[in-house]
C-alpha cells in the first residue's frame, strides 16, 4: 500500500499490533452489546453501555431524544407510530488539537429485529456464544460488532499514541430497522462531516447502491356475524388475502422498471414486497370484523418516495373500487414506518480511494463493491448531506434470521481497515 507520505512509515504494523492487543477486549465489548437485547423501543440499556464506553475514552458526549416535530418536517423521516422508539441517540465527539485533516462520521445502529422463535436458535439469541470462529446472536452481525469495530479502531490509534487530526463523530443510533429516524435525528442535530463510514455487515466490500424502503399497513373492516349467515365477501381476512394477491401485480410492475436502472437492471427481482405481519379475526366460527396487514416494499435509487407512496395509494383505491365488498368498505392505508429513498455512492471519491487503500493493506486484495436491495442509514448522509457515505463492515450471515452470526477474524481485519482509513482521512496528531 502506498500511504500518503505524511503518515508514519510503520503505520500498518504498529496499528495491526495495537488491534491484536486490544482484540480480546473488543470481542468482550461486542458480546456485552449483543447481551443487551435492543429490539425497537428497548435500546436504552445498550445505549447506556455505549455512552459509558465512549465517555470513558474521553470523547465529548451528547445524548438526546429524537425530536418528533422536527422529524415530521423532514421529507426523509419515517412515520412516528405507536411502536416508535423513544430511546436516545448517543454521540461521542472527538475534537482535535488542530483541525488539519478531514472530518468524519462513524455511525452504527444498536436496534435489532425480533429474534423469531428462540427454540430454533442453536444458542440463545442474546447469549453471544462463540463457536467455530463465529459469534452468534441477534445483532451480532447487524450491527453491534461493526459499532465495536469503530470504537476499537480509535482505541488502536490511541494505543499507538495517535488521535485523529480532525473532528470525528461516533454516532450510535436507533430506528435503523424501521424508519431511519435515528440517523436522521443525528443529521437534524447538526453533525456534519466530509465523509461517513458505517460498518454494517457488508462482507468487507463497499456498498455501491442500495434501495429505499416504504412501510405501509392496510386495515380492513368486516361485518361480524355467524358463519351460517356469511354473505359474499364480508370477511375482513378474505379481503386482506385478495388485496395481498393484487399487490403482487404492483410488485411485478415496479420490478419491470428495473431495466431502466443501470445498476439494478441485471438483478432478477430487486423490488420485494414483503407481507411482514398479519392480524385479524377472533374465532373460527365468526366472520372476522377486522384484519390488518403490514407491508414493506423497496424503491430503486432515484425513485421518489412520495410519488411511489401515491402510486401505492391509487393502486389500492382502484383495486378496492373494483371489488364489490371493498368498494363498500374501503380499506384504510396507514404509513407506519420507512418513507426512505435509495442512493448510489458515486465512484471515484477521495474517501473511497482511502478506504480502498486501507482494505488493500489489510487483505492484500482490491476492495470490491456490490449493490444491496435493502435499506441502509447511509442514505441520510448521501441524500441530505451530499457526502461520500460508505457502508463497509465485517463478514456476517443470516441477518434477521435464526442463528445470525459474524466472523471473528473478519472483525480484526475490519477494525484495522477502519483505523487505517481514519489515519489517512482525518490525519494523525499525538494524543
Ligand atoms: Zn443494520
Amino acid at each position: 500500500m502506498t500511504l500518503p507520505p505524511t503518515l508514519p512509515e510503520d503505520l500498518v504494523p504498529r496499528l495491526s499490533e495495537a488491534v491484536d492487543a486490544g482484540f480480546d477486549a473488543q470481542i468482550a465489548l461486542t458480546r456485552e452489546l449483543v447481551r443487551r437485547p435492543s429490539q425497537r423501543g428497548a435500546e436504552h440499556a445498550v445505549q447506556d453501555l455505549v455512552f459509558a464506553e465512549l465517555s470513558r475514552r474521553g470523547l465529548a458526549m451528547e445524548r438526546f431524544a429524537m425530536d418528533r416535530a422536527a422529524l415530521a418536517r423532514h421529507p426523509g423521516a419515517g412515520a412516528w407510530s405507536d411502536s416508535h422508539s423513544e430511546a436516545p441517540i448517543v454521540t461521542g465527539i472527538h475534537r482535535p488539537k488542530a483541525e488539519t485533516g478531514r472530518s468524519l462520521i462513524l455511525q452504527g445502529h444498536v436496534d435489532v429485529v425480533p429474534t423469531g422463535p428462540e427454540a430454533l436458535w442453536t444458542s440463545p439469541p442474546y447469549e453471544a456464544e462463540i463457536r467455530d470462529g463465529r459469534m452468534y446472536g441477534r445483532g451480532a452481525g447487524d450491527m453491534k460488532s461493526g459499532l465495536a469495530c469503530a470504537i476499537a479502531a480509535l482505541d488502536a490509534l490511541r494505543a499507538c499514541g495517535w488521535q485523529p487530526a480532525a473532528t470525528l463523530y461516533l454516532e450510535s443510533v436507533v430506528e435503523e430497522e424501521s424508519t431511519g429516524n435515528g440517523a436522521l435525528s443525528a443529521h437534524l442535530r447538526g453533525y456534519r462531516a466530509e465523509a461517513a463510514l458505517i460498518p454494517e455487515p457488508t462482507g468487507e466490500s463497499l456498498v455501491r447502491a442500495n434501495t429505499g424502503v416504504i412501510w405501509f399497513r392496510v386495515e380492513f373492516a368486516g361485518i361480524p356475524c355467524h358463519v351460517s349467515q356469511m354473505g359474499e365477501g364480508q370477511n375482513a381476512i378474505d379481503a386482506a388475502i385478495r388485496t395481498i394477491a393484487a399487490l403482487r401485480e404492483l410488485e411485478r410492475d415496479w420490478n419491470a422498471r428495473r431495466v431502466s436502472h443501470p445498476r439494478f437492471a441485471g438483478l432478477a427481482k430487486p423490488i420485494n414486497l414483503n407481507v411482514g405481519k398479519i392480524e385479524g379475526g377472533e374465532w373460527a366460527s365468526s366472520v372476522p370484523a377486522a384484519a390488518a396487514v403490514d407491508f414493506r416494499i423497496s424503491l430503486l435509487p432515484g425513485w421518489s418516495a412520495p410519488e411511489h407512496a401515491a402510486e401505492i395509494e391509487s393502486f389500492l383505491a382502484e383495486f378496492a373500487a373494483a371489488d364489490p365488498y371493498l368498494a363498500q368498505n374501503p380499506p384504510k392505508l396507514v404509513w407506519n414506518g420507512f418513507m426512505a429513498e435509495g442512493y448510489e455512492l458515486p465512484e471515484g471519491s477521495a474517501a473511497e480511494a482511502a478506504l480502498g487503500r486501507a482494505h488493500l493493506a489489510v487483505t492484500g486484495r482490491a476492495m470490491g463493491s456490490h449493490i444491496m436491495p435493502a435499506y441502509l442509514d447511509a442514505r441520510i448522509h448521501a441524500l441530505y448531506e451530499g457526502i461520500p457515505a460508505m457502508n463497509y463492515g465485517p463478514v456476517a450471515g443470516v441477518l434477521h434470521g435464526i442463528d445470525e452470526w459474524v466472523e471473528i477474524e473478519s472483525l480484526r481485519r475490519v477494525t484495522l481497515a477502519i483505523a487505517l482509513f481514519v489515519a489517512e482521512w482525518c490525519g494523525l496528531e499525538p494524543v
